[in-house]
């Protein structure tokens, strides 16, 4: 079941929700026990989805599509499709991070896929302990670095588990194709493309300070911290801006 405020950014689908929207909707899968893929959507994904079949129809086949990019709630609010009660960023560590707390509150069950093996290690340390994951049932903590011959009996295990929630930490666009060639196996989990956030959350990667994330320009610290992204960056976000302003254009003359 997909979400009634749905917006389209270049075609694709993105839900208007907020962060507590967003739980919420999380929450809703759990209660009904549904299968859920919940994409968190940025200018670079779309491009990289304009490019590729495959990620384009995963991202139209998705559960929630949240707006985690500044790009694509720019994209929203321009072309007047932000409602009047607006758009808001739902970055996408702040959302895999609400629903380990909300599946910690909740006693179920969490698997998490991906991230480098030290990284892993840290992470399930933390979920250990840390009590804001008082609760949690850390029912697998697999690292993203596995033997692909073994990767189909590692992950119906995991699946065996039947978890409720599954955050994979493989980067875009693997984490997404990871996720559409198992879920049919996690028939009641909530699956999250989660990015880098293991890499945040245990602090081997600095998230940018609020200065930068209110002025919409986390982009632009990773960039300066991570400067391999660059050509990866730069093939994608002036192309999402030009063919965002060139559809507001046609649409202001009509002619779309
Ligand atoms: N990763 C992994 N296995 C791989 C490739 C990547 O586990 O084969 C992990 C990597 O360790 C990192 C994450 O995937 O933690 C990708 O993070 P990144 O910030 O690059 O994600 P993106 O920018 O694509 O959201």
């Amino acid at each position: 079941m997909q979400t009634d405020n749905r917006a389209r950014v270049l075609d694709y689908p993105v839900d208007i929700v907020d962060l507590s929207a967003a739980l919420q909707k999380i929450e809703g899968y759990w209660a009904s026990r549904q299968s859920a893929h919940v994409v968190t959507m940025n200018a670079e994904m779309v491009v990289q989805a304009q490019k590729d079949r495959h990620l384009s129809d995963i991202i139209n086949g998705a559960t929630l599509v949240v707006p985690d990019g500044a790009g694509v709630v720019f994209a929203i609010k321009l072309s007047g499709q932000a409602g009047p009660d607006g758009c808001v960023r739902v970055p996408g560590v702040e959302l895999s991070l609400s629903a380990l707390q909300a599946a910690a509150k909740k006693g179920l069950k969490v698997a998490l896929i991906g991230g480098k093996p030290e990284v892993m290690q840290k992470l399930a340390a933390k979920l250990q302990t840390e009590p804001q994951f008082d609760g949690i049932k850390l029912v697998a903590a697999q690292d993203g670095y596995f033997d692909k011959a073994q990767e189909a009996a590692i992950i119906q295990n995991i699946a065996d588990m039947q978890p409720d929630l599954v955050l994979v930490a493989l980067g875009v666009p693997k984490q997404e194709f990871f996720i559409d060639k198992y879920r049919h196996l996690f028939t009641h989990s909530v699956m999250i493309g989660v990015g880098g956030s293991f890499d945040v959350w245990t602090g081997t990667v600095e998230r940018a300070p609020e200065s930068y994330q209110k002025m919409h320009l986390e982009w632009l610290y990773r960039l300066k911290k991570e400067p391999w992204r660059f050509s990866r960056m730069a093939s994608t976000l002036p192309n999402f801006a030009l063919q965002v302003l060139f559809k507001m254009v046609l649409l202001r003359k009509g002619l779309r």
